[in-house]
């Protein structure tokens, strides 16, 4: 027997999560065994740990999108017991039981290897919303960062912290959003050289365009926010979409694609192909400094789940959660 996170529903459709011990025959079948050491919360855990937000299929669920753990079993060649591995992303933890609870069973094809230079602390600190982070900053470079400094919004946030730290450490001017100004020194430590209130720049505009100030832009809020963005960009400049924080709905003009060639770039973490893994988490093992990483941490255990999973949906987790499910 071992501890989990369960989420149960009830005849009303209310969800309730508690920590429950399940036992090893109640794992789905897949192909290998991992003994979980550390996993995370990001904004879908979220709602896999309460409401669902239409991600989990199956009740009693386990949640947890993310962890990194060690071997126990394999039936697959490329995975023997010991090896240590990371899992993001292939909808585990939301059609499939996930990293909040001391044993997962997964597909081979859904692992990776740690990456070297990394324990798996410092990757379940990066996380789901830090490997994003990365695949926005590369996605960045891919189509060439500008002159002007690089925006994030959501700055404060899990993916908005590590794509600052990313992008500072880069090089990068770096301006983070941020509607908690409490945050302002968090993120300077970080590497952000200028704040910017979120009120400033959530609000739509009649202007299809205003001045060019942006060099390039990872935006995990969406909605308005990036409406405006993408107004404010340089001629030429990128903005990686990544997240919804401030909604899906995107009020824009196409007028920032027509006169200034303007790149929106999507993001998606879950289905990325495994090379492409591999470099990005080469890339965070590479350029994001570790101290930067270790000054976005906050440590949790399983029973801590339920109410930070309400926090990240309140946007009022700070950073990064690691989770030690031990
Ligand atoms: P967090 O909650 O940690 O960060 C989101 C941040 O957005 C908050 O901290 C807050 O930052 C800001 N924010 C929250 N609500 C609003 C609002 N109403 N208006 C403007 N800003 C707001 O979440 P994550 O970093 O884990 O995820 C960020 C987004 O990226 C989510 O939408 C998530 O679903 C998405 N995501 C997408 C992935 C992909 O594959 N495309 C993978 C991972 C995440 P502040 O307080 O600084 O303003």
């Amino acid at each position: 027997m071992f501890n989990a996170l369960v989420v149960n529903k009830d005849d009303e459709g209310k969800t309730h999560a508690a920590v429950t011990q399940i036992s090893e025959d109640q794992l789905p079948q897949a192909e290998v065994t991992v003994a979980v050491e550390y996993s995370t919360v990001n904004y879908k855990d979220g709602l896999c740990i309460g409401p669902g937000g239409g991600l989990v299929r199956n009740y009693p669920h386990i949640p947890g999108i993310d962890f990194a753990g060690t071997v126990e079993t394999s039936d697959d060649d490329r995975y023997k017991p010991g090896d240590k591995v990371v899992l993001t992303g292939w909808r585990v933890g939301e059609a499939h039981w996930g990293g909040y609870s001391q044993k997962a069973r997964v597909m081979a094809d859904w692992l990776v290897p740690l990456p070297d230079g990394l324990d798996t602390r410092q990757a379940m600190a990066v996380g789901t919303a830090g490997f994003t982070a990365m695949l926005a900053v590369m996605a960045l470079e891919d189509h060439g960062i500008k002159q002007g400094p690089v925006l994030v919004t959501g700055a404060a946030g899990g993916v908005g912290s590590v794509a600052t730290a990313i992008l500072a450490n880069l090089g990068y001017k770096v301006a983070g959003v941020t509607g908690r100004p409490e945050t302002a020194d968090y993120l300077k430590d970080l590497g952000a050289s200028q704040i910017v209130a979120r009120e400033e720049i959530n609000e739509t505009t009649k202007r299809p365009l205003e001045g060019e100030t942006w060099g390039g832009c990872v935006d995990a809020v969406g909605g308005a926010m990036l409406a405006r963005v993408l107004g404010q960009m340089e001629y030429g400049a990128s903005v990686a979409a990544v997240g919804l924080a401030g909604g899906a709905a995107l009020p824009a003009t196409v007028i920032p694609f027509l006169l200034r060639g303007v790149n929106l770039l999507g993001i998606d973490s879950v289905m990325q192909p495994y090379d492409n893994r591999l470099r990005a988490w080469k890339r965070i093992a590479k350029d994001l400094p570790m101290d930067k990483l270790e000054a976005m941490v906050q440590p949790a255990m399983l029973a801590d789940l339920p109410k930070l999973g309400a926090d990240i949906l309140k946007g009022q987790v700070k950073g990064r959660v690691v989770v030690d499910v031990n």
